[in-house]
């Protein structure tokens, strides 16, 4: 460690109190995707004292701010934390009214940004290095709630699902050259290196209409959407032996309405399923086959279907572990438990990330002092100093480390990354997955 670096760390064991305080806050208060208004105002707060330019009501809740005036020229790092929650009403972080609980631990992210804005925004920190550091906070990384999400397209506020993929197209992410990502990983170890690969989605809503009748006196007169709700879903699970092992397909759905009053014939159904694999063909195909089979269930009960398809995530494509990272985590923790993702390490899930990662390099880290399964009743954080400390830590750290010495590490990841999509092109690939399907059988 150079003497800035040993100052960085002196800078946020100071501020210890300050970091872990705002972290229990927003852990105390989980607000769900493109609703963190009172998250992503504690972050602006915070931020807007320390940096010089501050962007705020990104993609309706996302703050970006900028360590030093904003430049062109310079190479701008990104230190990225989630602002979103997911639903999980029985762990007991939850809000006891809408479910919402940071049970994937995006509180841990922003923790860490606020702790590493606060060290490299000393003085000295800051112009110790050359280009730049922008903290990004950003909405709604957990993709659900699709109904709410299409209310807010047909609005006109967002395009896009998912936090990331709509802060791309508004062009937030035009200026940044590399972005560094972190996220919880309960009960295995200190802190991790590197990104797994993951699958994409696309994202469907489905609506079944019958119509109603009195279900005991005349359900002949009716068309009883359940019925064809469950013939689609059934007929969904009968697409299982059609996909490939090496596809990782995975395909699972919700029902958010399901009828009224049991006397009456249920005229309308809704679904919101995802559809996910490890790469866009079989993304592709498979949700062709999911079309299939939700028709099927308007076609046995003689009903209309609309399916409304909207693109979600792409595959993570991962780096190799950054060398930068494994070395700052060896002289963080020497004793540590430290863990490095090895080639082929892949998870079913999926994340914004993976859209990024297809325009820019992204370095991902992860840090454990957590237990329970993320997305669980049992999650929980046991060990602040893991979770929220080295988390601040290595994001300051890493950010550092690439731009001194003239940015010589940061040329180097930007020269050797291979991008996939431009920012043009994505927006191209991700409209071509909007599409809806409305069909009727009711005299057929
Ligand atoms: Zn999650
Ligand atoms: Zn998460």
């Amino acid at each position: 460690m150079d003497n800035i670096e040993e100052k960085i760390i002196n800078i946020i064991d100071k501020n210890r109190g300050r970091i872990i305080e705002f972290a229990r806050d927003i852990l105390a208060n989980p607000e769900l995707g493109y609703k963190e208004i009172r998250t992503a105002e504690k972050v602006a707060e915070i931020l807007k004292e320390l940096l010089e330019e501050l962007e705020t009501n990104l993609a309706i809740t996302g703050v970006k701010g900028y360590l030093k005036k904003k430049d062109s020229e310079d190479i701008n790092v990104a230190i990225i934390g989630e602002l979103d929650a997911i639903v999980v009403p029985n762990n007991q972080h939850a809000n006891k009214k809408t479910g919402a609980c940071h049970a994937c631990g995006h509180h841990a992210q922003l923790a860490g940004l606020i702790g590493a804005a606060i060290a490299l925004s000393d003085s000295e920190v800051r112009n110790s290095f050359k280009g730049n550091i922008s903290f990004f906070a950003v909405p709604s990384e957990e993709y659900g709630e699709i109904e709410y999400k299409l209310s807010l397209k047909d609005k006109g506020l967002i395009k896009y699902g998912g936090g990331k993929s709509e802060i791309i197209r508004i062009g937030a992410f035009d200026d940044i050259d590399i972005s560094i990502v972190h996220h919880l990983d309960p009960g295995k170890y200190d802190i991790g290196i590197g990104d797994k690969s993951s699958n994409g989605f696309v994202s469907k809503l489905t609506r079944y209409k019958g119509k109603a009748s009195h279900a005991a006196a005349s359900p002949h007169l009716g068309i009883n959407a359940v019925n064809a709700s469950s013939i689609g879903l059934s007929s969904v699970a009968f697409q299982r032996e059609t996909f490939k092992e090496s596809d990782t397909v995975r395909v699972h759905s919700i029902i958010t309405k399901g009828g009224g009053l049991v006397n009456v014939i249920p005229d309308e159904v809704v679904i919101e399923s995802l559809v996910r694999a490890n790469n866009i063909e079989a993304i592709i195909d498979t949700s062709k086959k999911v079309d299939r089979a939700l028709k099927a269930g308007a076609l046995a009960v003689g009903g209309s279907v609309e399916i409304k398809t909207e693109p979600g995530y792409l595959p993570v494509i991962p780096l190799e572990p950054s060398k930068v990272m494994i070395d700052i985590a060896k002289e963080l923790l020497p004793n540590g438990n430290i863990s490095i993702t090895k080639k082929g390490d892949h998870s079913e899930g999926s994340s914004d990330v993976g859209d990024l990662t297809h325009i820019m390099p992204v370095l991902k880290f992860s840090t454990g002092g957590c237990i329970g399964q993320l997305h669980s009743s049992e999650f929980d954080i046991v060990n602040e100093e893991i979770s929220y400390i080295i988390t601040a830590k290595i994001m300051a750290l890493t950010a550092y480390r690439i731009l001194r010495d003239n940015n010589s590490e940061a040329k180097k990841i930007i020269k050797d990354f291979n991008q996939k999509f431009t920012i043009k092109e994505y927006k191209e690939y991700m409209d071509n997955l909007e599409n809806t399907i409305e069909v009727n059988y009711e005299n057929e």
